[in-house]
């Protein structure tokens, strides 16, 4: 035995808990790939590892599982070590079926036809924990047959989000790339009679498809092969014709009610222009790219699964290699669509400006608003890969966020709605206020105060008519004795009450009068209650803060004492994160 005896007993853990789940008979992939997940240490050292871990595999095997109980409860199973674990957490994404260390491929496969968005985080980050997992490979595929919707800022847009959440492809491609290839097989599939191109019109070819009848189109191949080469030369107009496959038209499952494999698009594609007119669908790019890139697990969402038939009966037919398809649920949020169609009607529609508006769930948007791409990845492994159509609470997310921002960020004031609050006898002087109460590395700050402060109206009126006293954190006590008004304003007057710290005394957030700063707050919310759009979806909060914020850099994360958590968005203008 070449590991020492901490390796050793984790293996045998881990072996053993496995066999037991699986009626005495562990795998040596499932076990490797927890290994991997639980001891970041041992990656490096994979290659050696693994004649180990099959050793010790088949000698659980041959226990009987009474055996493998008593033998796990001996070396305390339940506490498999944990070392070196980092944030990077696997926890939660179950071992790949049919997965082998060092020969996983997947990859992520986003039509550029907007921003990314939260769903397309879920998708990539599942995509990018199992190729690591497994010592594998990540594909990332753009998927752009469509040349009326692509665009190279989208193709950007991504790559930046990818990014931005720390995903690093191994390998970046388009579907556009291998266009030849795609018209080569669908010309193969004309040819050996599994495809036919149908000028039946749209509306005619749906109601057959609904009834389950097949037309004319699809009796003579060799009309067919006629009409494909004239296809293929670009001598039949849009809508004229499309290359359809031939599934089952009476099949229950409508996906193979002979679906289109190609149609005729007129438009400018921004990698291939006007060269190409015969564009192939997703139906029929995306099994033979995964097939020919080598990808060994395809995931995807749930709403695929009834196309799983026609992905791996193209494959058949054009007797190419078939990758395992596997699914996770679609992530969706109460109120926020998480759809870059859905999003650009948004936009189009001119109810949110751009594709970084607080409310959507874009990652621009998302990074704008203060999220950090940790707690996004936490979020995504804390849904694993169930297939329960639950939304996630967004809160999880907040929560996870919150955790992680907290001990980083400035404690600063800001006053909503501001009222002067004037202090009798107090003096003017400099104040130095803790940044984070337990924090030292984000300093102090001074502020120069004399006796006139802003503090809330909500605040200033509470407090006037309970007759409670109060403290201005950091300073001293008060009690509001007047309101004295004139034309234009109300002054609240209140004496000092002295400086001891009281639990029972409320404590305010205030803002010197000389040191005050107009400022703004955005308060994003859900785009819909229910069907109908939000009306206070947006609110715009309007105040003053310590004049302190404005020297802070966009991008700038604080917390504002009693209000939340917010990004800096511009000099005088911060968006709430969350609470
Ligand atoms: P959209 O409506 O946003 O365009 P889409 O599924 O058509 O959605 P694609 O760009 O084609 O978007 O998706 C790329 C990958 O991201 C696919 O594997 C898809 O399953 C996944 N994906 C997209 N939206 C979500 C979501 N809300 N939750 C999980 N995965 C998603
Ligand atoms: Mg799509």
């Amino acid at each position: 035995m070449l590991v020492d005896k901490d390796t050793e007993t984790t293996i045998k853990a881990i072996g053993l808990k496995n066999a037991l789940e699986y009626n005495g008979r562990a795998r040596t992939d499932a076990v490797i790939a927890k290994i991997m997940a639980c001891r970041v240490d041992l990656r490096r050292d994979l290659k050696n590892l693994i004649p180990e871990i099959k050793e010790i595999v088949q000698k659980i095997n041959v226990l009987s599982l009474s055996d493998q109980k008593a033998l796990l409860e001996q070396i305390g199973g339940a506490k498999v070590k944990q070392e070196g674990r980092t944030d990077r957490s696997y926890a939660h994404l179950p071992p790949l079926e049919y997965a082998e260390v060092g020969n996983v491929v997947t990859r992520f496969p986003p039509e550029p036809n907007g921003y990314p968005h939260i769903g397309h985080a879920k998708a990539a980050i599942i995509d990018e924990e199992y190729a690591r997992m497994y010592n594998g490979k990540l594909i990332l595929r753009f998927d752009d047959t469509n040349p009326l919707n692509e665009k190279l800022e989208y193709y950007d847009a991504i790559n930046e989000g990818l990014e931005w959440l720390g995903i690093k492809p191994d390998t970046v491609k388009n579907t556009s790339d291998d266009i030849q290839l795609l018209h080569d097989y669908g010309k193969k599939l004309i040819l050996n009679d599994s495809a036919y191109v149908c000028t039946c019109k749209p509306e005619t070819i749906h109601t057959l498809r609904a009834k389950g009848i097949s037309c004319e189109c699809r009796k003579d191949p060799n009309i067919s092969l006629d009409r494909s080469k004239k296809m293929f030369s670009n001598s039949f107009a849009q809508n004229e014709a499309i290359i359809r496959f031939k599934g089952n038209m009476s099949s229950q499952n409508t996906a193979l009610r002979d679906p289109t494999l190609f149609r005729i698009i007129e438009g400018d594609h921004p990698k291939l222009h006007k060269q190409i007119r015969v564009w192939p669908t997703y139906d029929f790019a995306a099994p033979i790219e995964d097939s020919l890139d080598g990808i060994t697990h395809a995931l995807r969402t749930k709403e695929y699964e009834l196309r799983n038939a026609l992905y791996f009966a193209i494959l058949d037919r054009l007797n190419l290699r078939k990758p395992f398809l596997t699914e996770f649920s679609r992530l969706e949020f109460d109120g926020i669509p998480i759809s870059k169609r859905k999003i650009k009607q948004l936009i189009e529609n001119g109810i949110v400006k751009s594709w970084d508006d607080p409310r959507l769930p874009t990652l621009m948007a998302m990074k704008r608003r203060g999220f950090l791409p940790e707690a996004i990845r936490k979020f995504v492994l804390s849904l694993g890969m169930t297939l329960a159509e639950t939304k996630p609470p967004i809160k999880t997310l907040e929560s996870l966020n919150r955790k992680i921002i907290d001990p980083q960020c400035r404690r600063l004031f800001f006053v909503k709605d501001p009222v002067e609050l004037q202090v009798l006898g107090a003096v003017s002087k400099e104040v130095v206020l803790r940044n984070h109460p337990n924090n030292i590395d984000l300093y102090v700050r001074k502020v120069q105060v004399s006796n006139s402060f802003y503090i809330s109206r909500e605040d200033a009126l509470e407090f006037f008519n309970t007759g409670t006293e109060f403290r201005l954190i950091e300073l001293f006590n008060v009690k509001i004795v007047e309101i004295k008004s004139d034309s234009q304003n109300q002054v609240f007057v209140a004496i000092q009450t002295g400086d001891e710290m009281k639990q029972s005394t409320p404590k305010i957030q205030w803002v010197a009068k000389e040191d005050a700063y107009p400022y703004k707050i955005i308060i994003a919310r859900e785009l819909y209650r229910g069907e109908e759009y939000n009306k206070d979806s947006l609110e715009i909060v309007d105040g003053v803060a310590e004049s302190f914020v404005s020297s802070l850099n966009r991008g700038t994360m604080i917390q504002f004492v009693r209000f939340g958590f917010c990004r800096i968005d511009s000099n005088e203008v911060a968006i709430l994160t969350h609470r």
